[in-house]
């Protein structure tokens, strides 16, 4: 009889061998990416709803492989993260964004803000804070300039330790969005507890807000905590006009998503004005 125990059962998984052999392989070729300066980062545009103005742009990191082409953050990033890989890839990241977005910050609006995704690893290191301060400095970005994304796993896992973190780094004038808001560990009760800034909406109740009305309670509902909380919100994932508009309708501070543009090169970026349905 097969054992049901979790870890003796796992060894006689079909394709379990194959896939840690491509996961280390992967691991090695990250290292490997990261030496030879393969990395390159896209923006998105944030739009802000009242404007139609882009307001900000979030940096998401991609691996131009010689072999295997560009590849998406969702196949490397995991990877990157069960090892100290991430916190290298991290730094790069945050260096590359803010020195990006300081050269270009006297074409940028006021208000503009770059936003950056940090790991739960990042966030750990107990240099973290040095590291930020670092990274702004070399770049010349003011601090009212960035901010840090985490998803809700993240601020919810790390107990008395995280808060502390995310006080430190406000102490330094930087900003702190809950990033695929809605996803995580559903309890509302840290969140009181927390100190941050904006809540972006993940994409999931986007998607079907106009055909859904459990999804547009669910947004509207995300809408009036964070107008309790006075944070801003971004709405992700927006694809269509008629979402746009309904969340136009609803009070959504800022949007991003396929319709206000992709994430594309820097040099790319449309900067101008959207028109707003
Ligand atoms: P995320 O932080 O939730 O980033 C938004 C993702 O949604 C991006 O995927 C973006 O391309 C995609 N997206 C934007 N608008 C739309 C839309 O209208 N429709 C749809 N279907 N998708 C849209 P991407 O670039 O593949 O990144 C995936 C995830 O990888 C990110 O999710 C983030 O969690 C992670 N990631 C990306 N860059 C970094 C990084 O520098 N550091 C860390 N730690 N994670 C990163
Ligand atoms: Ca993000
Ligand atoms: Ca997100
Ligand atoms: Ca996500």
């Amino acid at each position: 009889v097969k054992r049901r125990g979790r870890g003796a059962c796992m060894l006689f998984e079909p394709g379990m061998m194959e896939q840690s052999l491509e996961q280390a392989r992967l691991a090695n070729e990250l290292r490997q990416a990261l030496e030879r300066s393969q990395f390159v980062l896209h923006y998105q545009p944030v739009v802000q709803m009242a404007t139609g103005q882009v307001s900000g742009v979030e940096a998401l990191v991609r691996w131009q492989s010689p072999a295997r082409g560009l590849v998406p953050p969702g196949l490397f990033i995991p990877i990157a993260e069960t090892s100290d890989l991430i916190l290298a890839l991290g730094d790069w990241v945050l260096r590359t964004a803010t020195r990006d977005i300081a050269q270009r910050l006297a074409q940028l609006p006021a208000n503009f803000e770059l936003h950056v995704n940090v790991s739960a690893r990042q966030l750990i290191q107990s240099d973290f804070s040095a590291t930020l301060q670092q990274a702004l400095h070399d770049s010349g970005l003011p601090p009212q300039h960035l901010t840090l994304e985490l998803t809700e796993s993240v601020l919810i896992e790390q107990d008395g330790q995280t808060e502390e973190r995310l006080r430190e780094i406000r102490a330094q004038g930087v900003k702190i969005a809950i990033d695929d808001f809605g996803t995580g560990y559903s309890s509302l009760a840290y969140l009181g507890l927390l100190p941050f800034d904006c809540l972006k909406i993940d994409r999931s109740f986007v998607r079907n807000l106009c055909s859904s009305p459990q999804d547009a309670a669910i947004v509207s509902a995300v809408l009036h905590m964070a107008e309790g909380f006075d944070v801003a919100v971004v709405a992700e994932g927006v694809e269509t006009a008629a979402q746009a508009q309904r969340l136009r309708q609803m009070g959504c501070s800022h949007a991003q998503g396929y319709w206000f543009g992709r994430p594309v090169p820097l040099e790319q970026v449309d900067w101008s004005t959207r028109a707003l349905p």
